[in-house]
């Protein structure tokens, strides 16, 4: 028990019920240090609570009981962190909760149901969950607004159960059982009313697949014909690598934008388009950096740290907040300095891993398991693996192809679109780069995009002598898969075929069924 990474056993704070026995002590500084970020984020709600609108919210949206238990979403993916990477992850989480503070603030604002702010309300335009954010990238004036983020994406980070309800109301309807909970929820949502309603228009876009595209269906009938809110539907191709697709999407782009500047009056804004795009490429600089890091034998942005962070910068943000560019210079100066004194994360690395699939932390801090209880290192995930291209920073006609390329990489579509080469044959190539002896399989049951290459998943990793760990989960629905089930697929691998005993045996098995 103290400063020193693996101190803790981890294991033993979790009880039967929702929280833990205790707080982890990481040594005065680190204690303290956290301590305060537990302090800021108390903040953070306590600031959020005061106003009635935002009271008033929590009583008419289900979902928003969730947020009560956001201090034990960071608990979760802060486990056993020391040092720099304590403070790395404290500088994301701090930024990623007042943005979704402020995301919530402004949704209820012009909510006909809550704030009623019909002028604030004609400047919002509502986005897709899983969509990019490019469009919206030259309108200083306007607010796209996600619906989705706060009520499904952001609700099964803080609770793992956040959705179930919605997904029940869904099969009610009619919706087959087989469907991805990502989308199923979000009609869920959208059926039983409990979405805010606002919005000059909204941008709906063919993100993922079909599930994403039946999901859209059903909304924007609601948006349409009883919110008279106007849906645009954003066609990006799937085959996103071909060059003989690029003029359509790009089309698609001037068309979203046309859309939106009919809706709200507004003028596409050239200046605050180009400011943007210089911080998403700064953004992509430093993740191009930690990525590197993470090549080496000292990798130290990694795991939840990487994950969570890249998503919110690439989808929600597209370098319309200043704050996270300044963020993101604070980590590469912590993690540069960490590399240097050669920070190891867990007192033990053993196996350099590459975790292929999606979202690995919903309802789960599995990353974080996974470099505590086997040493087996995270390096990096297969949706922070988004673009690395640089935008052009003053031509505008290459920067409509810039929109259109980040609509068609957004996180999840990148990988589970576009044909093998990206699926399957880019895999190998990070495995060489990152001297990865490991892929963990995150596979999602109902993700028919991801279980199609299955076969060809377990060839190539045969042929290439690298060890294959398939994990099943079904997404959002810890009923299908638990949490403990989803561990014991990797404790099972990694007692019979490596014949390892764990780090920290008391995570082994951890009773946390019934916990946020
Ligand atoms: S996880 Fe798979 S099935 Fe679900 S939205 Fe993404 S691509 Fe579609």
């Amino acid at each position: 028990m103290g400063k020193a990474v693996g101190s803790e056993r981890l294991g033993s704070f979790y009880t039967n019920g929702k929280v833990r026995k205790r707080r982890e002590w990481r040594g005065v500084k680190d204690t303290f240090y956290d301590y305060t970020r537990w302090l800021h984020i108390m903040g953070i709600l306590s600031k959020f609570i005061v106003k009635p609108r935002n009271i008033k919210a929590f009583f008419r949206y289900r979902w928003m009981g969730n947020y009560l238990a956001a201090p034990m979403m960071v608990d979760r993916h802060t486990q056993g962190l020391r040092g720099p990477q304590l403070r790395i992850a404290h500088t994301e989480f701090d930024l990623v909760m007042e943005d979704i503070a402020k995301l919530l603030d402004n949704l209820f604002r012009g909510d006909r149901k809550i704030g009623n702010d019909k002028e604030f309300s004609k400047k919002v335009v509502l986005m897709d969950e899983n969509e990019m954010t490019a469009v919206m990238m030259g309108f200083p004036n306007l607010k796209g607004l996600s619906r989705e983020t706060p009520s499904v994406y952001v609700s099964v980070l803080l609770n793992q159960y956040a959705v179930c309800h919605y997904l029940d109301v869904a099969q009610e309807f009619g919706l087959s059982g087989d469907v991805c909970p990502m989308p199923a929820a979000e009609v869920g949502v959208s059926i039983e009313d409990d979405f805010p309603v606002l919005g000059a228009c909204a941008i709906q876009c063919n993100t993922t697949c079909d599930g994403s595209l039946m999901g859209n269906g059903v909304i924007s009938k609601r948006l349409e014909l009883e919110d008279g809110v106007p849906c645009f539907q954003l066609a990006a191709p799937l085959r996103h690598r071909e060059e003989d697709v690029q003029e359509y999407a790009a089309q698609e782009i001037r068309n979203a934008i046309q859309f939106i500047e009919e809706h709200t009056g507004e003028t596409w804004d050239w200046d605050y388009y180009f400011e943007c795009a210089k911080r998403v490429n700064e953004s992509t600089r430093h993740r191009m950096e930690w990525l590197e890091m993470n090549k080496t034998d000292y990798p130290q942005v990694f795991g939840s740290n990487l994950a969570l962070y890249t998503e919110t910068n690439y989808m929600a943000i597209c370098g319309k907040v200043p704050e996270f560019v300044d963020a993101d210079r604070k980590i590469s100066a912590i993690a540069e300095r960490a590399y240097r004194k050669k920070t190891m994360v867990v007192k033990e690395y053993r196996h350099r891993a590459i975790i292929w699939g999606v979202q690995s932390h919903f309802y789960f801090d599995f990353l974080i398991w996974l470099q505590n209880c086997w040493g087996i290192l995270p390096l990096t995930d297969m949706l922070s693996m988004v673009s690395t291209k640089m935008l052009s920073e003053d031509d505008r006609e290459q920067a409509i192809y810039d929109m259109a390329w980040l609509t068609e990489n957004m996180i999840m579509r990148n990988r589970t679109h576009g044909g093998y080469k990206v699926l399957l044959d880019e895999l190998w190539e990070f495995c060489e780069e990152f001297r990865a002896d490991t892929v963990i399989l995150w596979e999602h049951i109902s993700c028919k995009a991801l279980d199609g290459m299955h076969g060809q998943f377990e060839e190539k990793a045969r042929e290439r002598g690298i060890h294959l760990i398939w994990v099943d989960h079904d997404l959002f629905d810890p009923r299908i898969i638990s949490r403990q089930e989803i561990r014991d697929q990797v404790n099972r691998y990694m007692r019979t075929v490596f014949r390892e005993e764990p780090i920290d045996p008391t995570l082994e098995v951890i009773s946390d069924e019934h916990s946020w």
